[in-house]
């Protein structure tokens, strides 16, 4: 209890140095603020503590505990993360890291002023909208483009304008849950759309859709199963099949594709996503997709499709709240532009990464050994390194059963546990996240970004000293 009496009070903190010189820094609230919360917690602490503590003690006590406090306040949030887990689209770690080209654009469009809904040519007032629907049309054929916040408002967008208060006939095996609350039903029910299931999970045929046309259908949807596989006893109509039937009785055909990859990477395994220009050409009224997936771009929700359905989407109301801003505008023009004149696979860092040859993998987990091993040798924790052949992931909901076959280091060490030492190298400036398996670490270098190598280096040296 003599702890608790020898609590300063906040006005005696206040007089003290340490404080005094804070105080000329950041507002005076925000220190009051932050000296109440280190007095709360000690507080708390102090009441099932044994020990005692004079008045000096506990001063400093709390004093240090506000420092702290003022540094994570004052640091942000969002912080930078070293990604060595192979997991390209990691929807944790931010999605795609954007190229350089996306990057001088959008920085280009922060700081100064643009043309953003301006026609420079007419001297009016001009559409947000129009930047990248050429780039976006040239680079997949499709009549028409409307870009919107994510994939999800795409889809939400899709849906209202064109079957709010009617019927949308979708495969049971498609009413799919993209992580972090995406649902299909869910999205229809929001859209305003009634939901028509046809099928079974496994099987569902061209004539269940038939069957369930009335003419309150508004809308044939297909969902690309993007996360997860239905395999064995299984069939899906294909879009090809679907775009004729909706062609034949005049009803239109949305595909949520998903990823929307521009560039066919079937000499690197990835076989199993249709290109966004092969959607188009089979027929599909609307396609949509994410552009921070395989496209390798900013968070945004693309629409392509005939220009009739963009022109209605664009009048929606919905489009407002679903807007993108110029950043994201920016950002998108600077990758599709590498798309359409540059070169992905050597600049887009997505792309990059998914198709880099295990052989270079190779080397570069070979390099990273070789600069490691001097850090760690001589250390008490005697450290085994070697170069291991790992299995990497797309991610993002990508090729879910896909393995790309890649390299990396794994570490294994005595004197520390695993956990502690990946705790202490997520908690470190960048952070570092690695991947486990069994008794060892494991980094991997496909993920690794330009600058990132020194990074990991001097971090492990660090943790594992
Ligand atoms: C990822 C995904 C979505 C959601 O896209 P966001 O851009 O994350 O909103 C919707 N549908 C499919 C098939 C997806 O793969």
């Amino acid at each position: 209890m003599a702890n608790l009496r020898n609590i300063p009070s906040i006005d005696d903190l206040l007089a003290r140095p340490e404080i005094q010189s804070k105080l000329s820094v950041y507002r005076r609230e925000f220190i009051v603020d932050v000296l109440r919360q280190a007095v709360n917690e000690l507080r708390e602490e102090l009441r099932k503590s044994k020990q005692t503590y004079d008045k000096e003690q506990i001063s400093n006590l709390i004093l240090h505990r506000a420092d702290k406090i003022l540094s994570t306040a004052v640091s942000g949030s969002l912080k930078r993360v070293i990604n060595a887990t192979g997991v390209v689209l990691h929807t944790n770690l931010g999605r795609a890291p954007l190229s350089d080209q996306a990057f001088q654009y959008m920085q280009a469009a922060a700081q100064k002023y643009n043309n953003l809904e301006f026609d420079l040519d007419e001297g009016v007032r001009g559409s947000r909208y129009d930047h990248v629907e050429d780039l976006l049309t040239r680079l997949t054929g499709a009549e028409g483009a409307l870009v919107v916040n994510n994939n999800a408002a795409a889809v939400l967008l899709g849906l209202s304008t064109i079957a709010q208060g009617r019927e949308v006939i979708v495969s049971r095996g498609q009413l799919i849950e993209i992580g972090g609350a995406f649902r299909i039903p869910e999205v229809m029910k929001a859209s305003g759309a009634r939901l028509v299931e046809v099928g079974t999970t496994n099987r569902t045929y061209l004539k269940d859709y038939e069957a369930a046309i009335n003419e309150e259908t508004a809308l044939l949807f297909s969902a690309h199963t993007s996360n997860y596989k239905i395999m064995g006893f299984s069939e899906e109509v294909g879009l090809t099949d679907l775009a004729e039937m909706g062609q034949a009785r005049n009803i239109p055909v949305m595909h949520d594709l998903g990823s929307g990859i521009l560039v066919d990477l079937v000499d690197w395994g990835l076989q199993d996503e249709p290109t966004v220009q092969a959607s188009i050409k089979t027929g599909a009224d609307i396609v949509t997709f994410s552009g921070d997936k395989l496209l390798g771009g900013p968070q945004a929700g693309i629409i392509l499709g005939r220009k009739k359905y963009i022109e209605q989407m664009k009048k929606n109301q919905l489009t407002r709240a679903l807007r993108v801003d110029k950043l994201t505008i920016a950002a998108l023009e600077g990758t599709l532009l590498e798309y359409l004149c540059g070169n992905p696979r050597q600049n887009v860092p997505v792309i990059k990464m998914l198709t880099m040859h295990p052989e270079q993998l190779r080397e570069k987990a070979e390099q990273l050994k070789e600069k490691l091993a001097p850090k760690l040798t001589g250390n008490a924790q005697r450290c085994k390194l070697a170069v291991v052949a790992l299995e990497d992931m797309v991610g993002g909901g990508a090729y879910p059963t896909y393995r790309l076959p890649g390299f990396g280091v794994s570490l294994a060490f005595s004197g520390k546990s695993l956990d502690k030492a990946a705790r202490e190298l997520r908690l470190m400036e960048p952070a570092l996240l690695t991947r486990k398996q069994e008794d060892s670490m494991l980094i991997s270098v496909r993920t690794l970004l330009p600058g990132d190598e020194e990074e990991v280096i001097r971090q492990l040296a660090q943790v594992l000293r």
